[in-house]
């Protein structure tokens, strides 16, 4: 062995690590029957699988999907001044719960709740890991043991492991169908509601729609409906938008202050959706409501960390100023990217594309259109462009995939297409190219 290159690999790796590697390399070409010298095949062998493994398992991708707020690629970008601060929340000890000023155990909420309820208009909020969790909560503390009328056409799955009937099965409630799946009316609440009913929830229609002949009931109706019966009203709102999206162009997307304004008792709703921040799901609403909430020990279990409590302050910060969101959050500002911008991205990064491709494959610039991702305006699409690949395979999803920065796009009618709406670095995608292994 030569010791310069074995020496090279022990401060990399560590001594242990180097001899396991050895050994399962000279194992495995004993059982496979293959004559290797010892020295330096051996060596370049232990390191290139050093190297693979060395690499974490949860690694930066780009996103060229099309789909903006991907839940397997993570949903939202966060700002940098979430991921500063959540490097100053991890290096060192922080005042989680400890009051400053009192100089005595404070409120894990407290970093959060002054400006949720000044975004929302809600009297009171807390926070847990995700919306699924805030529903989870709602319903285990405020219907327990009685039924939950909720609308047909609200009966919800998202994404497979998130079905409303199964939620409400594990938070201990019994699931009221209320009308059909086209149509629910006030009455059909007005005859379900009695008296074993716990609460009253809406479900934002987030990843589908239903057209034609359809009816819902308007919050403010169910919400007086709830009230003159004395149940709470609850309202999954999904995405949970801070502030109305169409300023931005975009289509519009009921406010969580809105639906509290328009009587709900409860609002719960994601924050790494449109709303742009880390992954966790808020509760707010009316303070007695959201007191009950707190008090239930299945709290303690689904609370968040406090990274998350610093990243999404530091969002939450963010929209303080809703003129310059646009370019300080990156869900905004990649929503709102122009067709026109993003195609002459889509001119710019072709030719490396193509060059890197070679003559085996055509790249062409081309219009297509993004999702928004995450439920949100399931039926509105974004103007966006990118470059279709022709022929696209599975082998060249596979090579884009084992590029140092994998690259995600999607194979459709025989091409394979990257929409360039999030990509954010276009210099560290063209120098990565000339290291495609492309079938040919
Ligand atoms: C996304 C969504 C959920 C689940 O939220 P998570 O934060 O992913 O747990 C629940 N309800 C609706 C309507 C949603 O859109």
């Amino acid at each position: 062995m030569r010791c310069a290159e074995a020496q090279t690999l022990v401060a990399r790796h560590g001594r242990d690590a180097v001899v396991n590697m050895v050994r399962q390399v000279l194992a495995q070409a004993r059982a496979e029957q293959i004559t290797i010298a010892a020295g330096p095949p051996v060596l370049a062998e232990v390191s290139a699988r050093l190297a693979l493994s060395a690499q974490p398992s949860l690694r930066a991708v780009f996103n060229l999907t099309g789909t903006v707020l991907h839940t397997n690629l993570g949903r939202a970008v966060l700002p940098t001044e979430a991921i500063e601060a959540m490097l100053d929340a991890a290096r060192g000890a922080v005042n989680l719960e400890y009051d400053l000023e009192l100089g005595e155990r404070g409120e894990r909420d407290a970093h959060l709740e002054p400006m949720l309820c000044e975004l929302t208009g809600a009297e009171a909020a807390t926070v847990v890991n995700n919306n699924a969790a805030a529903l989870l909560l709602v319903l285990n503390t405020l219907a327990m043991g009685k039924t939950v009328p909720t609308s047909r056409g609200e009966l919800v799955e998202i994404g497979g492991s998130f079905r409303l009937p199964d939620i409400m099965g594990r938070s201990g409630c019994r699931l009221l169908e209320v009308g059909t799946t086209n149509r629910t009316h006030l009455h059909d609440f007005a005859q379900a509601i009695g008296p074993d009913s716990g609460l009253v929830l809406k479900v934002h229609a987030s990843n589908f729609v239903i057209e034609g002949f359809s009816a819902s009931v308007p919050e403010a109706g169910l919400a007086a409906l709830c009230r003159s019966r004395g149940l709470p009203f609850v309202v999954d709102l999904g995405s949970g938008a801070l502030i109305d999206f169409s300023r931005f162009g975009l289509p519009h997307e009921p406010t969580v202050a809105q639906a509290l304004k328009s009587g709900a008792d409860l609002v719960t709703f994601s924050t790494d959706k449109l709303l742009g921040g880390p992954q966790a799901g808020v509760i707010a609403g009316r303070a007695e409501l959201v007191a009950q909430v707190r008090r239930n020990p299945m709290k303690r279990a689904l609370r968040v960390d406090k990274l998350t409590i610093a990243a999404l302050a530091a969002v939450l910060r963010l929209y303080a100023d809703p003129d310059r969101l646009v370019q300080r959050l990156p869900t905004l500002r990649l929503l709102t990217r122009t067709q026109g911008e993003l195609q002459a991205l889509a001119q710019r990064v072709r030719p490396a594309v193509q060059s890197a491709l070679g003559a085996a494959h055509d790249v062409q610039t081309l219009d297509c259109d993004s999702q928004i991702g995450s439920g949100a305006f399931p039926v509105r699409t974004l103007p966006s462009a990118g470059l279709a690949i022709h022929p696209g395979s599975a082998a060249l999803a596979l090579a884009f995939r084992r590029l140092p920065v994998p690259v995600l796009g999607r194979l459709h009618n025989g091409r394979f297409l990257l929409d360039l709406r999030c990509l954010q670095d276009e210099y560290g995608f063209v120098a990565q190219l000339p290291r495609l292994a492309a079938p040919s």
